[in-house]
């Protein structure tokens, strides 16, 4: 497969088209940004990191049902993924409270959740991705009631299925976000990442941060966090 033009830079990605129009190239980057852009960083080897980390739980996730753009690692920060159009929302699965989620309700970090909780945000950063709900994502058509359904269903199923999964590592999941795409089949898939950098991942002992709200909130040790994550999953 064949490295063509670039097609977007985000803030931790850039992607390239390739000579299959079904199929392109994602290059992480070791960029950090943070607080929409505000905070603006370099976490040494999280390209590699995220890449390794994002690739390793896609297959996990697609091999117990979930489809993914996940096709093939091909170097140590570039991966080949099926072409989506992105839908416009952030889904956030949380199991603890922390975060944005802590301010807004006034609950400490780390209270359990009665149950899981999905938020949805749109994605705009000029609008800093406001929250929203099923009605305002009906009345702007972002995504189709039936593939809304089926976000929502694989959102838990993932949140189940990675949960249970970091338990055997000793990695509590507090929250984390995704996003779907739609290929050129017309099939809802799993797209972007998985990682350190969308996910807050604590150790279930010491409950010690290991992801990228040490970078967020200066708690030093955000590269071996990010190592810590990468061992404890693949050994390395
Ligand atoms: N998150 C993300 N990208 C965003 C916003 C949030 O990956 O643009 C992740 C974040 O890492 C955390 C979860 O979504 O795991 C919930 O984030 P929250 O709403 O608490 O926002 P934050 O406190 O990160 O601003």
């Amino acid at each position: 497969m064949e490295k063509l033009e670039q097609l977007y830079e985000g803030k931790a990605k850039k992607v390239f088209a390739t000579d299959d129009p079904n199929v392109v190239l994602v290059d992480y980057k070791d960029d950090a940004t943070a607080f929409n852009g505000l905070k603006k960083g370099t976490i040494v080897g999280k390209g590699v990191i995220n890449n390794r980390v994002t690739n390793f739980l896609m297959q996990m996730l697609e091999k117990n049902g979930i489809p993914t753009h996940y096709i093939e690692e091909i170097s140590d920060r570039e991966t080949l993924v099926k072409k989506v159009t992105i839908v416009p929302l952030e889904v956030i699965v949380r199991n603890i409270a922390a975060g944005s989620l802590s301010k807004r309700l006034g609950l400490p970090e780390g209270t359990k959740l009665g149950q899981t909780v999905i938020e949805y945000c749109y994605k705009d950063d000029e609008l800093g991705d406001p929250m929203v709900n099923e009605y305002h994502i009906a009345a702007m058509n972002w995504v189709s009631k039936q593939n809304l359904d089926l976000i929502a269903k694989y959102a838990l199923k993932v949140n189940e299925l990675l949960s249970a999964f970091l338990k055997q590592s000793n990695i509590e999941l507090i929250d984390f976000k995704l996003e779907f795409g739609i290929t050129n089949d017309g099939e809802l898939v799993l797209a972007d990442e998985i990682s350190p950098d969308t996910c807050r991942f604590w150790d279930s002992t010491t409950h010690e941060k290991l992801d990228k709200d040490r970078f967020r909130r200066d708690l030093g040790g955000v590269e071996d966090a990010y190592q810590e994550i990468l061992k404890r999953l693949m050994g390395e």
